[in-house]
């Protein structure tokens, strides 16, 4: 069993109701179990046009190879109406891998850990929020790299499942 982080964003269509119901999709898969969900977060795109996307990731455990688990999270993907017109294109699910424990690998197909994991504000957040000390072997502590996507506009959103509270917008300092 490995312990992986998931991505996902969006920003056609309910995105908060499609990333919830495709947390269920993933939930209802023998071969993984999900061990922690984030918030949902709100951010402006990021070398992208279009709308604002919504983010989460969730914590899993799985038996599946980490190929296993693209495949996987690219029919889910697809069952939500996911299409790719061109390059960062607004779309209504991606699914990012952004680490499978002990794989480090650089094919184009599936690079692990995610290589712009750390460049991204809508990946550090909700990732920090379940796995506050979370650490790769080549990156260090991934808290660390939070002041630098400081100017990245991102908003927590409110919900009825953690103590988060009201809008709580992301300072360096309260981190
Ligand atoms: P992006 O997520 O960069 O906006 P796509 O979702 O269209 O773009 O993915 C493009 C390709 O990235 C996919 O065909 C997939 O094989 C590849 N890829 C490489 N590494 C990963 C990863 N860690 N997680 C998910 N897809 C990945
Ligand atoms: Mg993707």
């Amino acid at each position: 069993m490995a312990r992986a982080f998931i991505g996902f964003g969006g920003n056609i269509g309910d995105t908060r109701q499609i990333i919830t119901d495709a947390i269920v999709c993933l939930a209802l898969r023998s071969e993984l179990q999900i061990l922690a969900k984030s918030c949902f977060y709100q951010s402006a795109p990021l070398e992208a046009t279009g709308d604002d996307y919504i983010n989460a990731v969730i914590e899993i455990e799985t038996e599946l190879t980490p190929y296993g688990l693209l495949h996987v999270c690219q029919v889910i993907e697809k069952e939500f109406g996911r299409e790719r017109p061109y390059s960062n294109a607004p779309r209504t699910l991606d699914l990012d891998i952004l680490s499978f424990e002990g794989v480090t690998q650089n094919e184009t197909e599936l690079m692990l850990p995610h290589p712009r994991m750390v460049e991204r504000s809508f990946v550090l957040l909700p990732l920090l929020e379940i796995a506050p000390d979370f650490f790769l072997p080549n990156l260090g502590a991934l808290k660390h790299y939070l002041p630098k996507v400081a100017d990245q506009k991102i908003e927590k959103l409110p919900c009825r499942n953690c103590n988060c509270g009201e809008k709580a917008v992301y300072s360096p300092a309260s981190h």
